[in-house]
């Protein structure tokens, strides 16, 4: 038994996602899709409280955050 907690986000448990990542775990949905993205979507996608972004999968929380 694996002790891992599984992600609540339903993007999962779906056979035909439209996203390459998960924005709450970051993990590959569907390695298919492809979208561009740049620093102005990821800000957008921070506001929305996106833990990652769908297009490459990066962590929204913890980037180029000013210190
Ligand atoms: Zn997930
Ligand atoms: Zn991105």
């Amino acid at each position: 038994m694996t002790a891992k907690v599984r992600c609540r986000n339903m993007n999962h448990g779906r056979s035909n996602v439209l996203i390459r990542h998960c924005t709450d775990c970051g993990e590959t949905l569907n390695a298919t899709v492809r979208n561009s993205c740049n620093e102005q979507l990821h800000a957008e996608r921070r506001k929305h409280r996106n833990l990652f972004c769908h297009d490459c999968g990066k962590s929204l929380t913890t980037s180029t955050r000013p210190k």
